[in-house]
């Protein structure tokens, strides 16, 4: 990644969606209780949900959601270039994301299905690293503020920037939570990174896994305590492929 000794008061930044919900540019922009001083820090060049500015120079380019038209591939493309830092945020645009659920289907038998005979451009969802170059990865459905707010800061100051490497196990268990394994569910926080505070499991939620893999996971053995817990193949396959997070241990388990 190229480094930002940045000369300039403020951090130019440009925040940019495809496709997606904008849930992650909300969750930067609602932060109120930080972002007057983040904003502080920041000079907004190109970030629809917090100014109508628009303007072409930027150090970090922000991108949010996946790519699933062909339009939007010059576009991300005319971003990279303009950018010196590409950072990919929220799971849509670090793994494809929910979107991506469309590609387990005929493209155009979903697009039938979905909207009849009116005519569509859409092409099977593709991560943002699949077309460009991307620096840094912020997974997430949504991402975390706090941690969206110490990587700008990090990739700013030169500074390392760190992702928690153990899986969300850790922090369930930390939070005293009951293991939804033992009440008969299938759970990804095994093989899943942590640094969401195991918000979903602490609501008695499994974890889906949108924060993509631990680093070092034994996946094998993770299949072996699914299936000797005698639970679903099929339902685990689901929601492995629900971020579309774990492709390439789908892939190997193939
Ligand atoms: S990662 Fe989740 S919250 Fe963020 S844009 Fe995609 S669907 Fe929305
Ligand atoms: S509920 Fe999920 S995250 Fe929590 S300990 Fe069990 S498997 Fe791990
Ligand atoms: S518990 Fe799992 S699905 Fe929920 S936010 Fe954390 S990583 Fe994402």
């Amino acid at each position: 990644m190229q480094h930002l000794g940045f000369s300039h008061k403020k951090i130019k930044i440009g925040s940019f969606d495809f496709t997606c919900c904008e849930g992650c540019q909300l969750q930067l922009a609602n932060h109120e209780s930080t972002l007057p001083a983040f904003l502080e820090l920041l000079d907004i060049r190109n970030f629809r949900e917090i100014s109508s500015d628009r303007y072409d120079d930027y150090d970090i380019a922000l991108v949010e959601g996946s790519i699933s038209r062909e339009d939007e591939i010059e576009r991300l493309k005319t971003i990279r270039k303009n950018a010196k830092v590409l950072v990919a945020y929220g799971s849509c645009a670090c793994f494809g994301g929910v979107n991506s659920l469309k590609n387990n289907f005929p493209l155009d038998e979903t697009v039938r299905e979905v909207y009849g005979d009116h005519s569509v451009d859409t092409m099977p969802v593709q991560r943002i690293s699949n077309i460009v170059k991307v620096d840094v990865s912020i997974p997430g459905c949504p991402v975390s503020k706090e941690e969206v707010e110490r990587i700008i800061v990090s990739i700013a100051t030169g500074s390392m920037i760190n992702f928690p490497k153990y899986p969300v196990c850790v922090e369930c268990k930390q939070r005293l939570n009951t293991c939804l394994f033992d009440l008969g569910e299938i759970c990804l926080g095994p093989i899943t990174r942590a640094g969401c505070d195991a918000v979903c499991t602490t609501g008695k939620t499994v974890c889906l896994g949108c924060r993509g893999p631990a680093e070092d996971i034994n996946f094998q053995s993770f299949m072996q305590l699914v299936a000797d817990k005698k639970l679903s193949l099929g339902d685990l396959d689901e929601k492995l492929r629900f971020y579309n997070c774990f492709e390439a241990f789908r892939n190997d388990k193939n």
